[in-house]
This record gives structure tokens, sequence and C-alpha cells, in this order.
């Protein structure tokens, strides 16, 4: 969009220096195969259909509950925590960013990786919260020993995006312990498509100061839904209803909170569309890996992946002729590679043959 409006005498003069999170793309085109912004290609669990009656539509006359008390309760059941211990928003961007309001306005900076979620340093930046990014090692795996210095808290995203890399449990553990003072928030977008990476919801009985961010959008196929929650000691949950009344009453619309709680339900469908995620990013890896792809080990629905052939902004492009749309970061030290997110297998079909008649014309 070349006609955006970036200034105006109108705007205070702190509007003025912000910057905004660019989403990826979402295009109107048809036949596209959408691989830019890890949506799950399956659809919601069938019981959300369910949902849409009459007597839901008659209902939106009434404001919602404003305490999504029957969202919690599904998310208490199904985490084994009590309802206090969950926090619910409108996507889980709107509960990180609720958190960093409640949290992360310190004297100390906020410590996040050099390679995480991009919208952390827009938060940052909105809420006037210093940070210091943390580089992750030369193989994008993050050391916890250099998150050992003076913080007003920590961010990270496990497994990380945009690397797909998952960080061990007991290495959570040990960044919780040594940094008992501050709050240190996982983000667990994709935790849900991790095989040797597991959440951390379990730490939080014992550590009052870790709180866990998770999402429908992903693993559940709801991103249109814009539903997620937070997990935490009823400390953290408490200060994040506090900065949420203060703010917004009704994050959760009647028919958001039927249909996350029948998603919630039905166990058995979301665990059968994960596990053919998972299956179609092993598949997916080896046949990039078998076409002199660099692909980093991924626990999410997306991968990393260096080509060998074409420079990665050159096929971004060379992709999107072909109809496929993946993301390309023009960031140091990700700028030679491409994030691609997991489709159907057809759809991974469908990239690996053109992939290979890219390589093919590049050979000639
Ligand atoms: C997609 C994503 C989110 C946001 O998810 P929504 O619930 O759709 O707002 C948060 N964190 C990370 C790391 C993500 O990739």
């Amino acid at each position: 969009m070349s006609n955006i409006i970036n200034t105006s005498p109108y705007w205070s003069d702190f509007v003025q220096q912000l910057q905004p999170y660019v989403p990826g793309e979402q295009p109107k085109v048809a036949d596209l195969i959408k691989l830019n912004t890890n949506e799950n290609p399956y659809p919601p669990s069938p019981r959300v259909l369910e949902v849409f009656s009459r007597d839901l539509l008659d209902q939106l006359r009434l404001y919602p509950d404003p305490n999504s008390t029957s969202l919690k309760q599904a998310l208490a059941q199904h985490s084994g925590l009590e309802q206090d211990n969950v926090f619910v928003g409108n996507g889980s961007d709107e509960v990180l960013a609720l958190a960093f309001m409640t949290f992360f306005k310190q004297s100390q900076p906020l410590l996040f990786a050099d390679i995480s979620y991009s919208f952390y340093p827009v938060y940052c930046n909105l809420f006037a919260i210093e940070h210091v990014k943390i580089p992750l090692r030369e193989d994008f795996s993050l050391a916890v020993a250099d998150y050992q210095r003076p913080n007003g808290g920590i961010i990270i995203t496990n497994p990380n995006a945009p690397t797909g890399i998952g960080l061990a449990l007991d290495e959570i553990e040990s960044l919780l312990a040594a940094n008992s003072n501050s709050v240190v928030i996982v983000d667990e977008a994709y935790i849900d498509f991790g095989d040797d990476c597991t959440s951390a919801i379990g730490l939080i009985e014992r550590y009052p100061n870790l709180l866990v961010v998770q999402t429908l959008s992903k693993s559940r196929s709801l991103a249109g839904l814009r539903v997620g929650f937070a997990y935490g000691s009823k400390e953290l949950i408490a200060g994040l209803d506090r900065v949420k009344n203060s703010f917004n009453s009704y994050p959760i619309d009647r028919i958001a909170e039927a249909a996350a709680v029948a998603s919630i339900e039905d166990s058995d469908y979301f665990e059968q569309c994960c596990e053919r995620t998972i299956a179609t990013r092993a598949w997916t890896c080896e046949q990039l890996r078998g076409l002199g792809f660099e692909v980093l080990p991924s626990q999410a629905n997306f991968i990393m992946a260096k080509p060998s052939v074409v420079p990665a902004a050159q096929l971004f492009e060379t992709l999107r002729e072909h109809k496929i749309l993946v993301r390309y970061f023009n960031k140091p030290r990700i700028d030679q590679y491409l994030r691609i997110s997991i489709g159907s297998d057809s759809e991974m079909q469908a990239l690996v043959a053109v992939l290979k008649q890219i390589h093919g014309n590049n050979e000639r």
C-alpha cells in the first residue's frame, strides 16, 4: 500500500513517532497457496459450527459476560488449573499488549531475543518500555545464561518465531528460578506443534512470576475468531484484570466465547490436526533439504529455510509469481531465509514441485 498516511498535524507527537507492526499480507487473490501467516490449513472443529443458532443471534442484543466465565472454565479444565489462573483476550496479541502494560513498565529494561516475534518492540514503543535485545547464538538457539542481568521482565517465544526452534523446559525453569523478582512471559503461540518441546504450564504452581500465553489462532484453526489466553499465578492474573478493566470490559464477544468453548472441548479433532501438521512438516523439511535448503529444526507449524540456488528475496518473488505466498523478513541475520507455513499435504507438494522447477531453470 503506497497511499498510507504517515503524518498529520492532528496527531500527537507521540503518535507521529510510532512504528506499527506490519502483519503478513491477507491477499484477496483467488487460488493462491497461502503459506505466509502460519494459519492452519484445516477447518476449525466441526463442533464450532454447531454453536451458531438463532438463540445465540438473539442474545447479541445483550453485552457478553465481562468475565468470560464459560471460556475460563473450559480453559481451566483443559489445563488442570483453576479459573483464577486464567486470563482471556481478543487474540493473544491483545493479551500480550495488556501484559506488557501490566508488568514491564519498570526501572530496569525488558529482555527479549534479537530474533523473535516482531510485535514485542512495537509494544515497547507504544507503552514506552525500555528494552534490550539479547542475541541468539549463531545457530539461533537461545542461551538462558545470557539473560542473567538486571531486568524488569523477560519475554521468550517458545517455540521461537520466526525460527521455529524450541527451548527445553529445564532451561525455562532455570530462567524462572534465576529471575524470581521479574515476570517471565513464555509466548507459546506454537507449542501444540512441538514434539520435543513442552508447555511451561506445569511450572506455574511453583513459579508465581511465570505467565504462559497461548492462542486459538494457530493450532485450533481459529485465527479469524480472535481469542487468546494466558495462564499464571492468581496475582499475575489479577494484575491483568485490573488493566483489562481499565481498557475494555468486553474483549470476548458472545460468538467468540461460544465458539472458543466448543473448540477447546474437542480435543480429539485438535490432536489429529496437530499430528497431521507435524507429519507434513517432517515431509517438507526432508524435501527441502533434498533440494539443498538449509532448514532450521522446527517445533512449530512453519519452517525457516535458507535456499542454496536462488537468494531468499528473489525466491520469495519467484514463488509469488507462481501464486505461492511465503514470508520474507528483510532483517539482519535472517534476510537469507524464507519462513514457510506448513499447509496441507497437497499445498506442500505444490510448493516442492515449483521449487524443483525453479531449481531446474537455474541449473540449466
Ligand atoms: C501469531 C502469534 C501471536 C498472535 O496470535 P493471535 O492470538 O492471533 O493474536 C502471538 N505470538 C506469536 C509468537 C505469534 O506468532
